[in-house]
């Protein structure tokens, strides 16, 4: 229960104050009662147990580390150290100072190290098995995305695999029982901490600890009976040592992970707008409009625009580059609001963006590119000190029925040709490539 309530108090801030601290006491006084004990030892026994989260929690402020960065870097380890030499060290000192000299109790002065070092060791297994899980409990928008995910990629048996290993070693342990089977589900535990996320990898960490304590305990008692403390808290210090490695890793694989993301994102996207950067639009692109027998929903057909923005040039050295920077992010906002999310929308330079559409008809493709260039001139930007500025783009459309089988450049090139026209034409304005000019009076007139 201090395990728990310390991950309570932990994960939510709401509970730290009087009432909270009042109902926790409460409820181990309560729970002491209900099962038989005697007010004055319960007294002594609940002020013990509520002083590891007391101390935990005053030496994590102490120390200002923060547990919500629990999964950086060494902070977990930290956090685990302060508990164990914290709020864990806290509880047995107390109670082998008190309890002994309680009438009727069950502790004596003559075993008093034999108490501590149960207490202590029992603190601190309790503290790596139950604390993570409280602490990774996914909060509701976590659950929701696994939820999806769960829902929508397929099944992988091969991610069973860790959680079957698991279980088999920690078998192996009942049936080869000696010096070496507390290792056994080490390398099964560091393949789960690769697959799984921190609260499974938690839960799976609390069955290990709990089913390990329950054979070795068994088995080395039976074998020594007369060693039994030293063999306990060898087991359980052991114990700990093995549930803190999956923890650690995951933590450090997942933060690799995140940092990758990161990264990658960076790698490919351009930093001012957040669009895609040319490489990864060209990628992303020919990925496309390339058909591969494994991917079902390949798009029929596809449509390229390439948007220019008019004199652009001259706003830069009217207003400055920085004016210049914000009309180009005002710009991405607005181009986002007109197309879809699996759209590709990209910058391929300067002033020049790439957008390209998927599965759509030459007449929507032009209402689409139509908006784009029509919401640029009637949205006005209001600038910092209040002024007003106008602006214009041109968008030359190219557009494709797949499969197609001619470089993805060249589609680019009669979008590119398309858009020269457009700002020969005067700016302003969707100029369509040449061949699609009959095609779309076609499908207007049939529509
Ligand atoms: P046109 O209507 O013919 O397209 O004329 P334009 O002035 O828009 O075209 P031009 O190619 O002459 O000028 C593009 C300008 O875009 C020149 C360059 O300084 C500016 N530019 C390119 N990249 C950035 C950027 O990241 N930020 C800002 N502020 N300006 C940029
Ligand atoms: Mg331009
Ligand atoms: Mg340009």
């Amino acid at each position: 229960a201090n395990a728990v309530l310390l991950g309570l108090f932990l994960r939510y801030k709401n509970l730290r104050n009087i009432g909270g601290w009042l109902g926790a006491f409460t409820s181990f006084m309560l729970a002491d009662l209900v099962t038989g004990n005697y007010f004055i030892l319960t007294l002594f026994l609940s002020i013990a147990n509520v002083l590891n989260p007391i101390v935990t929690l005053a030496l994590l402020r102490l120390f200002k580390l923060d547990f919500k960065e629990f999964n950086k870097g060494m902070t977990f380890l930290f956090l685990f150290i302060i508990c164990a030499f914290g709020g864990c060290l806290a509880s047995p000192v107390f109670a082998v100072l008190t309890i002994p000299h309680i009438p009727n109790t069950f502790m004596s002065t003559d075993r008093l190290w034999v108490d501590f070092g149960m207490w202590w060791t029992g603190e601190i297994l309790n503290v790596i098995a139950f604390l993570p899980i409280l602490l990774a409990i996914p909060d509701k928008k976590t659950c929701l995305r696994f939820i999806k995910d769960w829902k929508t990629l397929p099944f992988q048996p091969k991610n069973l695999t860790p959680i079957i290993a698991v279980i088999v070693s920690v078998i192996l342990t009942h049936f080869f029982i000696g010096p070496g089977a507390i290792m056994f589900p080490i390398a099964a535990l560091v393949l789960a901490s690769l697959t799984y996320n921190l609260f499974f990898v938690s839960i799976i960490n609390c069955f290990v600890c709990m089913m390990m304590y329950n054979s070795l305990t068994a088995y080395y008692i039976a074998q020594s009976p007369d060693a039994y403390l030293a063999t306990t808290i060898s087991v359980r210090i052991g114990l700990f040592m093995l549930a803190l490695t999956p923890l650690t890793l995951t933590i450090i694989s997942m933060n690799r992970q995140k940092l990758y993301h990161q990264i990658l994102y960076l790698a490919n996207h351009d930093g001012l707008t957040t669009a895609m950067n040319r490489r990864y639009f060209y990628e992303e692109s020919e990925r496309a409009v390339t058909i591969t027998p494994i991917k079902p929903q390949q798009a029929k057909t596809v449509t390229i625009l390439i948007l220019d923005l008019d004199h652009f040039k001259k706003i830069n050295d009217t207003y400055g580059h920085n004016v210049g920077d914000l009309v180009l992010q005002e710009f991405t906002v607005q181009v986002r609001k007109q197309i879809r999310d699996s759209d590709l929308f990209g910058r391929l330079g300067g002033e020049e963006f790439a957008i390209l559409l998927k599965d759509l008809s030459l007449q929507q493709s032009v209402e689409i590119a139509q908006r784009i260039c029509n919401t640029a001139f009637s949205t006005p930007i209001i600038l910092e000190d209040g002024q007003i500025l106008h602006i214009s783009v041109s968008i030359g459309l190219s557009y494709q029925t797949l499969p197609y089988c001619i470089p993805f450049q060249q589609l680019v090139k009669r979008a590119d040709d398309a858009l020269y026209q457009a700002k020969e034409k005067g700016r302003n304005q969707l100029c369509l490539e040449s061949s699609l000019q009959n095609e779309l009076k076609m499908q207007m007139q049939h529509s």
